[in-house]
């Protein structure tokens, strides 16, 4: 039989491992099942043998990995009879939570820090038809007053503390154990609310409890350095970073990715900005991978531990890539060096720009 099953989407694929039964609607737009590419020259260039695999997140429907969550808290709240769902995001919730909302019919109200989303989010939003509120605050601020609203309007809560959030993105773990066979030795992910790390956690728990695998991995959280509230041990009341999706100073899932650090021996740390933009540079330029700044940061800090010996030689490392690069291109832009130059419209003025940038 030459053909496969229709792919359509992770609940479908994952119904066994998530909460839901027969008769559940899955408001689904084929999330999940992005490609875990192996990094073939960034290896090379930092000098040591490692496998390094990106688990390229940005490929879900919205571009995020939020997608994976938002795929199970919509269809829950659908099931549960619910007409409106809210969250506060940096951007990623918001696309994923109006898109989402388009596809069940119901109403998507998303908070955003004003000026601080990037404008490929905030289009995504817009286009999918959520009421976008931006307030006068940051993520932390809109988180609170999500809350509070909660409890005073007939709206779902959609942001990671709603526990189906991480059920679907515990999926990603499974995905890339299937591809591996195997848990790897050690999974870096950039951490903003640190809901993402703890469900991947549950994932390759759960696989190694029911003796899927074998092994699990040491789980590696990054945070932007104007952003880190795992690094200070306690929460950042004005977190800055160019890294916008992960600028979060009081993380939801606080007490969760304490416990995940401890069961996996695991460790936190932090990039600058400046080393965040590198990361996401060479692996453009390098590998032929756009992803969004937030993303980079696993990779930035993949690299370091790496080249300082703290992740050995001989290691599988998994680097979560969180969201696609189109995400922010005027980031992007700012900081190309391609060549970009503009001549007449001839053939030897092209001919000419072409030859002057032959070699590089
Ligand atoms: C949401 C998000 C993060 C942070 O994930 P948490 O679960 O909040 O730690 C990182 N990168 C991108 C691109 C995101 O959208």
């Amino acid at each position: 039989m030459p053909f496969r099953p229709r792919y359509t989407g992770l609940i479908e694929k994952y119904r066994d491992r998530l909460p839901v039964t027969d008769d559940t609607r899955l408001i689904s737009l084929g999330e999940g099942n992005t490609p875990l590419i192996r990094l073939n020259n960034i290896p090379k260039l930092i000098g040591k043998n490692v496998d390094i695999y990106v688990k390229y997140e940005g490929l879900n429907p919205t571009g995020s990995f939020k997608d994976r969550g938002m795929t199970m808290a919509v269809t829950k709240a659908v099931e549960e009879g619910s007409k409106a769902i809210i969250c506060a995001s940096t951007g990623n919730t918001s696309a994923a939570a109006a898109a989402y909302a388009a596809r069940a019919g119901i109403t998507a109200f998303v908070l955003i820090p004003e000026g601080k989303i990037a404008l490929g989010k905030l289009s995504q939003a817009m286009m999918h038809g959520a009421v976008v509120i931006q307030i006068k605050g940051n993520f932390d601020v809109g988180m609170q007053l999500v809350k509070d609203v909660a409890k005073e309007a007939p709206v779902t809560i959609v942001n990671s503390i709603n526990p189906y959030r991480l059920q679907g993105q515990k999926t990603a773990a499974f995905e890339i154990m299937e591809e591996l066979e195997c848990a790897p030795d050690f999974h870096c992910l950039p951490v903003g609310n640190a809901g993402n790390i703890s469900a991947h956690w549950m994932g390759y728990k759960e696989y190694n409890d029911h003796g899927i695998v074998n092994n699990l991995p040491v789980m590696v959280g990054f945070q932007a350095s104007g952003s880190a509230p795992f690094m200070r041990g306690e929460m950042v009341d004005n977190p800055e970073t160019v890294a916008t999706a992960i600028r979060i100073g009081h993380p939801q899932s606080w007490d969760k990715a304490w416990a995940c650090q401890k069961e996996s021996n695991g460790w936190f740390d932090e990039c600058t900005d400046e080393e965040i933009l590198a990361a996401q540079k060479m692996l453009a330029m390098k590998e032929g991978i756009f992803c969004e700044p937030a993303s980079a940061t696993s990779l930035a800090g993949a690299m370091r531990d790496i080249k300082s010996g703290k992740i050995p030689e001989g290691s599988k490392i998994v680097c979560t890539l969180t969201g696609h690069g189109l995400k922010d291109p005027d980031t992007a832009i700012k900081q190309s060096t391609s060549p970009m130059m503009t001549v007449d419209a001839t053939m030897d003025a092209v001919k000419k720009a072409i030859l002057d940038n032959l070699v590089h």
